[in-house]
């Protein structure tokens, strides 16, 4: 193998958290190669352009925007990246005219909920008031440092009171959750559990310590201007400014193996790559059943890279262009200065039912959408006199999506148009579990999170006990995607875990 085929590391995937680690490792010396199957790199940063609408086909709310250490560390403002920040992050318009408004601010969103409930307005002061501190304590922090066992963390977590009460409320749902701080309004509750619902999280798992997180996740997040694929070019740009290499169009086949170690990676044209160290951001079936094979793998790695779970909830995503203007027809305008408005469900109960059927695959037609209108913030998303709206909705992967994607979103813009006033449709593009799935095959099933968030998949058993710290028992080998902690979304916490944990290691390799 000829000295250019041989690399420090090679990153396998280059999405947020391939480029991310690969990125990392480069600025701190190392040779990486980062091999991706698309034509481009971005993974779920993805913006297409189609007639001069920029669509967000992936992700559009960055929900660690500012938080995120790569900001800083690559300097990425410095390379183009601008987070434009809605005042009011989420927004629920009601059909009577009436709406809640969420902001970063508690005290303004109690104010909102004030109109529908007083006593809900109080509940959510009170339960701020509990968050803002474990946030800032503990939760924020936590995402990009390694996970320790759930009996260690709550040993930690009681050597303090805000501690204790976090390791309290984790063994709740979120359901409970919102009995237990009292809320009592229909549409109160239904907005608050909408939080982890828009991302197909189940009600009633005992995940309580993810809600404080999606809560300020979504009210901090931000829209990238000129379409979220920017992020992915700056921290793209950053790695080949630190000396890194991207091959494109360059799928990894298999994970090549030398006495029970990784020592490179070969791509399906054949072409053989050298490292000491290979990072995979894929799936764990991808990684281990798939690249390596279930016969090369010790039997407790075998097995639980066999027992990865999948979702059955997934996105269905409609991208509209519009000639004219969208406007929301609630008795507050703000709702239409928000960054996400979510409208069709107007009851915990409807919320519930909508999630049933889902999940039975009974839901043929849109009952419950996000919709985002980026044009509202950055006027490079469409063509002069045009507005782009994006709609998403919880659905059930195993729907036949081929016939019936038209359909759905038909019922998607006859869902907005109950609420909002939308001129003519120029452009419309449907995208589906399945487009997801074909797109951007770590995304098996439509599952962006690669792989389903409940207790057995998270933390220090994501994606198992073997290889939560990022290295497997195969030594070389480490992960590093969406399927590691934290997870997915746009948070960069398992690329930067995975490059902090390869870098020691290649201290102690050299
Ligand atoms: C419809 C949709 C909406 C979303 N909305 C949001 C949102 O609003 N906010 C948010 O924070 N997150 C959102 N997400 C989730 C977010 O995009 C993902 O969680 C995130 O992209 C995961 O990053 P990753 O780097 O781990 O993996 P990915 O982004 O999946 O990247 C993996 C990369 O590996 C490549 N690859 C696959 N197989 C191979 C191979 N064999 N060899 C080489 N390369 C390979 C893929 O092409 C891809 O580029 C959304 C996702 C989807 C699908």
């Amino acid at each position: 193998m000829s000295n250019a085929s041989r690399y420090d590391v090679i990153v396998i995937g280059g999405g947020p958290n391939g480029l991310l680690a690969g990125a990392y490792l480069a600025k701190a010396g190392s040779r990486v190669l980062l091999l991706e199957r698309r034509h481009e790199t971005g993974g779920g940063l993805n913006t297409d352009e189609y007639y001069g609408f920029r669509l967000n086909l992936h992700a559009v709310y960055h929900m660690m925007a500012d938080l995120m250490p790569a900001q800083r560390d690559l300097n990425l403002s410095a390379l183009g990246v601008r987070y434009l920040h809605p005042e009011i992050g989420v927004a629920f318009p009601y059909r009577d005219g009436s709406s809640l408004l969420f902001s970063g601010d508690p005290a303004a969103t109690a104010r909102s909920i004030e109109t529908l409930c007083p006593a809900d307005a109080l509940a959510y002061r009170r339960m701020w008031d509990e968050f803002q501190p474990m946030l800032d304590q503990y939760l924020i922090p936590m995402t990009y440092q390694l996970p320790e066992p759930a009996v260690d963390q709550m040993i930690e977590f009681d050597k303090t009171p805000v501690g204790a009460r976090l390791g309290e409320i984790s063994e709740h749902s979120f359901v409970e959750l919102i009995d237990e701080y009292g809320f009592s309004d229909p549409r109160v509750r239904m907005a608050l559990l909408a939080f982890p619902a828009m991302w197909g999280l189940n009600l009633d798992d005992p995940l309580g310590f993810l809600f404080p997180l999606y809560l300020c996740r979504l009210l901090g997040a931000g829209l990238v201007k000129g379409g979220s694929h920017r992020l992915s070019s700056a921290i793209y740009r950053s790695f080949l400014r630190d000396g890194g290499t991207v091959l494109d169009m360059s799928e990894a086949s298999e994970i090549l193996m030398q006495d029970g170690r990784a020592v490179g990676v070969q791509t399906q044209d054949g072409r053989r790559f050298e490292a000491r160290a290979v990072i995979s951001t894929l799936n764990p079936e991808q990684t281990f059943l798939q690249l390596i094979g279930e016969e090369k793998l010790p039997e407790d790695l075998r097995h639980a890279a066999k027992a990865w779970e999948w979702e059955e909830r997934s996105l269905f995503g409609l991208h509209l262009g519009i000639h004219g203007r969208v406007r929301y027809r609630a008795n507050d305008d703000r709702v239409n200065d928000a960054m996400i408005v979510l409208c069709g469900l107007e009851s915990e109960d409807e919320l519930h039912q909508h999630l049933e059927r889902v999940d039975s695959g009974r839901e043929s037609e849109c009952r419950w959408l996000h919709a985002t209108l980026p044009t509202r913030f950055d006027r490079t998303m469409a063509p002069p006199g045009h507005e782009l709206i994006r709609a998403e909705a919880v659905v059930n992967y195993d729907q036949p999506w081929q016939t019936e994607a038209t359909a759905f979103g038909d019922s998607v813009i006859a869902l907005l148009r109950e609420y909002a006033d939308v001129d003519d449709i120029v452009f419309r593009r449907e995208h589906t579990p399945r487009d997801i799935e074909a797109k951007l095959t770590s995304m098996k099933r439509g599952s962006f999170k690669h792989g389903a968030y409940n207790t057995l998949q998270l933390g220090f058993l994501r994606p198992n006990h073997l290889c939560s710290q990022s290295e497997t028992p195969i030594p070389g080998l480490f992960v590093g995607g969406a399927s590691l902690y934290p997870g997915g979304m746009i948070l960069g916490g398992p690329g930067y875990i995975a490059a902090g944990v390869v870098g020691d290691f290649l201290e102690r390799d050299r």
